[in-house]
């Protein structure tokens, strides 16, 4: 028996309750990999599925947990052997497949990445999807052409999950950050991550109907999209990019014009974490081991256990989580 985090439906009032509760290996879905989790963490999806599912969980009872970390105990694939040190972001575990908010996570190899040196497992999910997605980011926006001395770039939803470590990550690299907060009382965190410049939320909220403004970023890592997008296009420097990773503030692009993709040739680059290609993976933890600060990545951390995680998942969907929740699981 182990502690999992079990989420049931009631069929008859279509509510859901999650609970701490003990369940076994038999009760685990099929995969090829049995793997002892260490950390988890708390991602928005996370939130959706902890509580009522927001359409991603397919079948109750439910174990969340988009992503996790921790040591291979059985496997029947080739690649994987007991005592390898693992860790798993996205192909919708936690969601369509039990994820990590159990002591025990039976997967298939194909999801799984090996730890690179220099992380361990609880660093890898100080950093987990949000912080992965980020480097996702940096690394599309590097590969068209974002250079530090280029001048700021811009982060939006920089308190939160993916914000802060897109802003330690650029920071580290010697890019000037100027991060968008709707937290006052964050900018000293914010600093201290290295952001140069602080951008109030209501400053780039406001809808409006000028084709461009004033050239400002040399890149952006958006997590919020809504208004904010809408306004953030229009004040990208010719040639420039934004990477695409969140909707934190609604799912369309609000006020968005033509104007800077064909006057100013900016660049709109969706950033997927859920599917990419294991190279892409590979490249993106190891640029994590070696670009992110482990003591930047240590100051955004809250630690957390199983039992933490109703409440927890009601407050990321209310964006109240300041940076990145580690679940201990054990
Ligand atoms: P968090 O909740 O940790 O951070 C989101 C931040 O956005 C908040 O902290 C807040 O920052 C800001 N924010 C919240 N609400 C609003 C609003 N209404 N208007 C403007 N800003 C707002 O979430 P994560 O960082 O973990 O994830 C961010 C987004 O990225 C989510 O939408 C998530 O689903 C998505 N995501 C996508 C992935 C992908 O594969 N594409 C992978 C991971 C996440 P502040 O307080 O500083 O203003």
């Amino acid at each position: 028996m182990f502690n999992a985090l079990v989420v049931e439906k009631d069929e008859e009032s279509g509510k859901t309750s999650a609970a701490v509760k003990q369940i076994t290996v038999d009760d685990l879905p099929h995969g090829e990999v049995l793997v002892a989790v260490e950390y988890s963490t708390v991602n928005y999806k996370d939130g959706l599925c902890v509580g009522p599912g927001g359409g991603l969980v397919r079948n109750y009872p439910h174990v969340p947990g988009i992503d996790f970390a921790g040591i291979v105990e059985e496997s029947s694939d080739d690649r994987y052997k007991p005592g390898d040190k693992v860790v798993l972001t996205g192909w919708r575990v936690g969601e369509a497949h039990w994820g990590g908010y159990a002591q025990k996570a039976r997967v298939k190899a194909d999801w799984l990445v090996p730890l690179p040196d220099g992380l361990d497992s609880r660093q890898a999910m100080a950093v987990g999807t949000a912080g992965f997605t980020a480097m996702l980011a940096v690394m599309a926006l590097e590969d068209h052409g974002l250079k530090p001395g280029h001048g700021p770039v811009l982060v939006t939803g920089a308190a939160g999950g993916v914000g802060s470590v897109a802003t330690a990550i650029l920071a580290n690299l010697g890019h000037e950050v100027a991060a968008v907060t709707g937290r006052p009382d964050q900018e000293d965190y914010l600093r201290s991550l290295g952001a140069t410049q602080i951008v109030a939320r209501d400053e780039l909220t406001e809808v409006t109907k000028k084709p461009l403004e004033a050239e400002q970023w040399s890149g952006c890592v958006d997590a919020v999209a809504g208004a904010m997008l809408g306004r953030v296009l229009k004040q990208m420097k010719y040639g420039t990019s934004v990477a695409a990773i969140g909707l934190a503030g609604g799912p369309a692009i609000e006020g968005a014009l033509i104007t800077p993709f064909i006057l100013r040739g900016v660049n709109l680059l969706g950033i997927d974490s859920v599917m990419q290609p294991y190279e892409n993976r590979t490249r993106a933890w190891d640029r994590i081991a070696r670009d992110l600060p482990m003591d930047k990545l240590e100051a955004m951390v809250q630690p957390a256990c199983l039992g933490d995680l109703p409440e927890l998942g009601r407050d990321i969907l209310k964006g109240q989580v300041k940076g990145r929740v580690v679940v201990d699981v054990n």
